[in-house]
């Protein structure tokens, strides 16, 4: 037998055990040649976004989207949902790299940025101005591992009831149990831990 490499970084990991066999029955029922305007891709959508729904515990008037990628889905809330300010709680490489691309696109984001190992003692933080049309907030910061409890992370939604609350939980989900009453957006990449094996 082949050895499973296990990394407990943000990647490459080893892909889950069945994932050849999905492979191998997709291609026997040709679903690669099917059409995406069909009603057999519907069936197979529809079953994606129920799982996810019930594995989430998402309402009913959330939406499930497919991306790219989480860089991707970084770009579309900003272009989507942040006319001029959003703010950005910093403490590693991908939290930073959301702060970075508002500044990208011209936005004029707010920051407040901790040290590289740091969580966020949000008690003590200093508020940010009360024009903030999004707060992003990074679940799980890979590059440190460093964890934002749920807790603080409903207390900020709190804070900024104005404010859309996306969640970054890339490397975390679909562990983190979030209040879909206070989080308006949380996104994940398939090839974190959701997709992870552990042996
Ligand atoms: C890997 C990672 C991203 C970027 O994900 P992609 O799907 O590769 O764009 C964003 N945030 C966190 C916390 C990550 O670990």
């Amino acid at each position: 037998m082949k050895p499973v490499y296990t990394y407990l970084t943000p990647g490459p990991s080893a892909l889950f055990p069945s994932v050849a066999t999905h492979l191998q029955n997709a291609l026997e029922a040709q679903v690669p040649s099917i059409s995406h305007r069909g009603v057999a891709f519907q069936d197979i959508y529809q079953e994606a976004d129920q799982h996810l729904r019930a594995l989430l515990g998402l309402p009913a008037n959330y939406r499930v989207l497919f991306c790219a990628s989480a860089n991707e889905i970084w770009e579309r809330l900003l272009q989507n949902c942040v006319a001029h300010t959003s703010a950005h709680l910093v403490n590693g490489a991908f939290s930073r790299r959301f702060y970075q691309f508002a500044l990208w696109l011209q936005k004029t984001p707010y920051l407040n940025e901790v040290a590289e190992g740091q969580g966020f003692e949000i008690s003590q933080m200093p508020p940010f101005p009360a024009d903030v049309e999004l707060l992003a907030l990074t679940q799980n910061e890979t590059s440190t591992g460093v964890a934002m409890p749920e807790a603080d992370l409903h207390a900020l939604a709190r804070q900024y009831p104005d404010a859309l609350t996306v969640v970054d939980m890339v490397s975390s989900a679909p562990y983190p149990a979030l209040d879909y009453g206070l989080v308006d957006s949380a996104y994940f990449s398939v090839q974190k831990l959701l997709g992870f094996r552990l042996v």
